[in-house]
């Protein structure tokens, strides 16, 4: 069977690791082709797009897009972060540097800790987001979002995981993110949902067909 490549725009090891696995697990699923997943390591560098978006489908498609055009392959790309709801959805695309630059977890952490510090458990709802977005140069574009609903702890727990993983306890879990097995993760997770949404579409192109329109979902 031959091998189809399609590179993920991210420079986040961990986040490259949770695809490879959802899409090596998609394709033994399926009759799908052999995918090979790439990262921004595999591939000519090129200077990061910014984020300009105030969305996470936004941001998505134009980390995809770039991608896509600088290494002429199919990417994808994704977006993501955590929605707190008494801080009005924020941090939201402001995730990965809540706390400042560049990017520091246990910063972050810490600080979205102390701002909901005195709100009580029934109103710690929070949600994790992933828009992941795919593009095939010349042939379109597609973008589908993933959420996992819960609440953000009071202390962190557990040591898997990145991120906010040690804050955060899905709904119908009595363990924190990061106590929960990859697999168990995956099996839930903003990012697993999306990506588990978005391989059909990205087999479907490597099969040789076009990508319908941009879809927000
Ligand atoms: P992005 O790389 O711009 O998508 O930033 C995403 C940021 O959101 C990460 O740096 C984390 O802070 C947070 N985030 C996204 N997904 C997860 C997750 O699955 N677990 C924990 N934190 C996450």
């Amino acid at each position: 069977m031959a091998t189809t490549q399609v590179v993920l725009a991210t420079n986040n090891p961990k986040k490259l690791i949770e695809l490879r696995r959802v899409v090596a697990a998609a394709v033994r699923e399926g009759s799908a082709p052999d995918i090979e997943v790439l990262g921004l390591a595999d591939v000519a560098p090129y200077p990061e797009p910014a984020e300009t978006e105030s969305t996470f489908e936004g941001n998505a498609l134009i980390k995809a897009r770039a991608c896509a055009e600088r290494t002429g392959l199919p990417a994808l790309a994704d977006d993501s972060g955590i929605e707190v709801d008494v801080l009005n959805n924020m941090p939201g695309v402001r995730s990965a540097r809540w706390a400042g630059a560049p990017t520091d977890a246990e910063a972050n952490n810490a600080l979205l800790l102390r701002q909901i510090d005195d709100v009580p458990a029934e109103q710690r709802g929070a949600r994790f987001v992933c828009a992941m977005a795919f593009v095939v140069p010349d042939h379109g574009e597609q973008v589908i979002r993933g959420t996992m609903d819960g609440h953000v702890l009071t202390s962190p727990r557990g040591a898997g995981g990145f991120g906010y993983d040690p804050l955060f306890q899905p709904v119908g879990e009595q363990r924190s993110l990061a106590e929960l097995s990859a697999e168990e993760k995956d099996a839930i997770s903003h990012r697993g949902q999306a990506v588990r949404a978005i391989v059909p579409l990205v087999v479907a192109a490597l099969s040789g067909g076009d990508l319908p329109g941009s879809k927000e979902s």
